[in-house]
């Protein structure tokens, strides 16, 4: 079933202070794209200065919720929390008349391997520059993880993966 978000009521909740900073995401066209995950909208907010944060906003069975890597950053459980990437990527999502789903499952949803799950809470409390230098070596001597990383980053597979598929 379709239902409607109410961005106005969206925005009174998130108050003012959020909404002027996710006005700004806005003016600067962030984010690029909205993308359809689990019932719900998903998008990645680019800031001068700050990591990308890959941020989810969805009609769950408990209503409206926004999950957003900039919570998991500063330690905050209340995952609700309305942040400006989340009101951002609600506001891309409505002015491109995103069809919502009422019974949406964030991205969180803990349906997956506890070994993912744990290992996902290490590479959490790494520092982001770390984790990037981490990440890049694998890539470099692994073709299926570069592929994957080249993927994520929105670029086409490098040459030497598509000729080691042909032998
Ligand atoms: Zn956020």
């Amino acid at each position: 079933m379709a239902v409607r978000i109410d961005i106005d009521a969206l925005r009174d909740a998130a108050g003012a202070e959020v909404c002027a900073a996710a006005d700004r995401l806005t003016a600067s066209g962030q984010p690029t794209e909205v993308l359809p995950v689990g019932g719900g909208a998903s998008g990645v907010v680019h800031e001068v200065g700050r990591p990308p944060y890959e941020v989810w906003v969805g009609v769950t069975a408990d209503g409206f919720t926004a999950e957003c890597d900039c919570t998991a950053e500063t330690d905050c459980t209340a995952e609700t929390d309305l942040c400006a990437h989340a009101v951002a990527l609600t506001a891309a999502a409505l002015a491109e008349g995103f069809a919502w789903s009422s019974t949406a499952t964030p991205q969180s949803d803990p349906a997956v391997d506890p070994r993912v799950a744990e290992l996902t809470v290490l590479a959490r409390g790494l520092p982001a520059r770390r984790l990037a230098a981490l990440v890049a070596e694998w890539a470099a001597t692994d073709p299926v993880w570069e592929g994957a990383l080249r993927a994520q980053a929105g670029q086409p597979a490098p040459r030497t993966a598509v000729e080691l598929d042909g032998d």
